[in-house]
């Protein structure tokens, strides 16, 4: 695991140091001169770590913490993330560490003084907010709230989790599952953190992959006292494997559109930016580089763009974090946010990475 890490900076190095680094082609709106059309600017890829205007969003990755919560946020700092995404505890089991570890006071003064605006925590995979099957079922909603409840010692404002599976009972019982279970994680957790739920990709049961679905739950929710605390997530290898043709910057404002229409902006509190392997409605999710699979970079590049996500956080949950692509990954990320349409061509070895920040696949309980 040492020489992965140690084989980061190589990658990261070996890139900026071409010659033919690309060039950012940004307008400049109201630029001066006789020129009374948008101006065109080289601005070249930046060197090491990336900065980002005031008007930017916060955009960073979901990181590892298998070595500490501290290195993780050193390594976002290092790499110009202003976002960062953790799992609190194993991902793919019940149990959960008591108390956050002792460095979590550090690491949210660390991420605060750094300048990482949102820390995200992604709960278990396990969690099934739409089952009914027991212990599951009461797992589900206490395993949620033992995020919710810790999420402020870490400094998160954002606890993330995946929706369920109605696991045959049908859509409508499974809905409204969810909207009891959110209820009453509404209900046991503080102020001052947002319970986001995630989309899906719609595959087996899986509730959520529609945006009328999360409109529904919303709905349902609604009438709660503290239903403002209730905010989504957009995973776009998700949307791309339930059938929302993103691979365009239309088909992507046209997602954001239905979006606003339906749940409203203020509630989309993450983008999980992640480009896919799997085919277009395919009901998988295989994440992959940002703009080397399937859905490319025109519509990532739209939803970093668009104005009205200036105040959504983006996660990249993308492969080889731990191998040094996350610095690349980031970066290309913040190529399309300054209007490039094309990426620099990944080496064949960056798609044998076998390691992933975020395991797809785990089904969810009951
Ligand atoms: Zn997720
Ligand atoms: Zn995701």
């Amino acid at each position: 695991m040492a020489g992965r890490i140690s084989s980061a900076p190589t990658i990261t190095i070996s890139e900026t140091k071409n010659t033919s680094r690309p060039i950012v082609a940004r307008s400049v709106p109201g630029s001066v001169g006789p020129v009374a059309m948008a101006r065109t600017v080289a601005r070249p890829e930046p060197r090491r770590r990336l900065t980002w205007p005031d008007g930017a969003p916060a955009v960073g990755l979901h990181l590892g913490v298998g070595q500490g919560l501290l290195k993780a946020a050193r390594r976002s700092r290092e790499i110009g993330a202003r976002a960062l995404q953790i799992f609190s505890d194993n991902p793919t089991a019940w149990r959960r560490r008591p108390e956050p570890p002792p460095e979590a006071p550090d690491f949210a003064a660390y991420c605060a003084l750094e300048g990482i605006r949102t820390i995200s925590i992604h709960a278990s995979y396990l969690i099934n907010l739409a089952g009914s099957a027991e212990p599951f079922a009461s797992q589900s909603v206490a395993g949620l709230v033992h995020e919710v409840q810790r999420a402020p010692r870490y400094g998160a404002s954002l606890v993330n989790t995946h929706i369920g599976s109605h696991r045959g009972m049908g859509r409508e019982a499974g809905l409204r599952r969810i909207v009891s279970s959110v209820g009453s994680v509404l209900d046991a957790t503080p102020d001052g953190v947002r319970l986001v739920l995630e989309n899906s990709s719609g595959g087996g049961d899986l509730l959520g992959s529609r945006i009328e679905e999360l409109a529904g739950i919303l709905n349902g929710v609604g009438a709660h006292a503290l239903a403002g605390r209730l905010a989504f997530c957009l995973d776009t290898a998700h949307l791309w494997g339930a059938g929302y043709d993103i691979s365009t910057a239309e088909g992507a404002i046209g997602v954001l559109d239905r979006f606003e229409e339906l749940i409203g902006i203020q509630r989309l509190a993450m983008v999980h930016l992640n480009d896919s392997r799997s085919p277009l409605d395919s009901r998988s999710d295989r994440h992959e580089h940002v703009g080397a699979g399937r859905i490319g970079p025109l519509g990532l590049g739209a939803l970093l763009r668009d104005r009205r996500l200036q105040a959504t956080t983006f996660v990249l949950e993308t492969p080889g974090t731990d191998e040094g692509w996350d610095a690349v990954n980031l970066r290309r990320a913040y190529l399309l946010w300054g209007g490039a349409t094309e990426l620099p061509t990944l080496p064949p070895k960056a798609f044998k990475t076998t390691r992933r920040s975020t395991r797809t696949g785990t089904k969810p309980s009951g």
